[in-house]
């Protein structure tokens, strides 16, 4: 889960990231504007959230847009067999990948449950769709009630989530989380995570094999329990699903680990020098792999005390070092 970050000064601070970082960091609540955002927008802007107004994202112009017949969704081809499903107008812009083998195919993550994901895998693959969820955080497990069969870790975490619920999914549906239509069929008063079947539980090491290619799954807790990242490794690819996106990287809440996060980002960045592409789950779907161990020494000054820091209400701070960004609980006042 990611929902989007309020904090001051997107038009201050957004010029002073790395243009792979970033890009949510937000202006103040919408319903208190910061003077400086009025007086940068016109009236025809004020309808829109802050973090909706850069998009479309300049990094996607150069990906290989595949078009599919739901507005809600954009898909764009990252690499041989591999389609990025893109959910641009809800402020997680979460990213599923559609993973296809001459067998069958797998889908890392399924997306807010908004749209019909299903329907546009259908429109991508006549192959068999087996699902496996990055974490099982509400904004990535929202289509799996609609597969027959889902993967899950083996942790208490995952099962709990598979029951589905309600408050998450409707938070995302505020009109600040909004950028452009719904779909049409959608209901937002019903709207929910469906609970979902596991059909085979799995642990760190098992191997998927798709025919003419080979997934591993790496268990990489930290953001969650059930964190995984997924490697694909004859073709270099690594799916790290909200362990690493381009980003504030949300570390806050109450099933984070946080030294089981830098344990396992420590151990992706181990498998740059193998890599060729990391694939995160939130905004822009490709990263160059020496990112890998650049978050590690970030977040690792991080918790060494360096880099900036900024509240962020709600017992929140963003700490930032070297580019990267994470959002962690504010240390409590003894
Ligand atoms: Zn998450």
């Amino acid at each position: 889960m990611r929902k989007p970050l309020i904090l001051l000064g997107l038009f201050l601070g957004a010029a002073s990231y790395p243009s792979s970082q970033c890009l949510r960091v937000l202006s103040a609540p919408i319903s208190v504007p910061s003077a400086l955002s009025i007086s940068l927008l016109s009236s025809s802007q004020t309808e829109k959230p802050e973090w909706c107004r850069p998009l479309p994202r300049p990094e996607y112009k150069s990906l290989q847009g595949i078009p599919i017949n739901d507005p809600w969704f954009e898909v764009y081809k990252v690499a041989p067999g591999v389609f990025a499903i893109y959910e641009p107008h809800q402020a997680e812009e979460t990213i599923s990948y559609l993973i296809v083998g001459t067998k069958q195919a797998l889908l890392f993550d399924t997306g807010m449950g908004i749209g019909n994901i299903r329907k546009v895998a259908s429109q991508l693959t006549a192959r068999f769709v087996v699902v496996l969820n990055s974490h099982t955080h509400n904004d990535h497990v929202g289509g799996n009630w609609q597969f027959n069969f889902v993967y899950g870790m083996d942790t208490a975490f995952t099962r709990a989530s598979a029951k589905g619920s309600r408050e998450d999914a409707q938070a995302e549906i505020a009109p600040d989380q909004l950028c452009g239509d719904l779909p049409k069929a959608f209901n937002p008063k019903t709207y929910a995570t469906k609970p979902w079947k596991i059909s085979r539980f799995i642990h760190e090491g098992f191997k998927i094999n798709l025919g003419g290619r080979t997934l591993e799954v790496l268990s990489t807790p930290g953001h969650t329990p059930d964190a995984i990242s997924l490697l694909d490794r004859a073709n270099g690819l690594l799916f790290t699903g909200d362990t690493y996106y381009p980003a504030p990287i949300w570390l806050y809440r109450p099933e984070t680990n946080l030294d089981a996060y830098v344990n396992s980002v420590k151990r992706l960045a181990a498998l740059a020098p193998q890599l060729k592409l990391v694939l995160g789950a939130h905004n822009i779907p490709i990263a160059q792999p020496d990112v890998l161990p650049r978050l590690a020494d970030a977040i690792q000054a991080v918790r060494a005390g360096q880099g900036t820091v900024k509240p962020d209400g709600d017992g929140k701070a963003l700490h930032t070092f070297g580019g990267f960004s994470f959002l962690l609980a504010a240390a409590r006042k003894e």
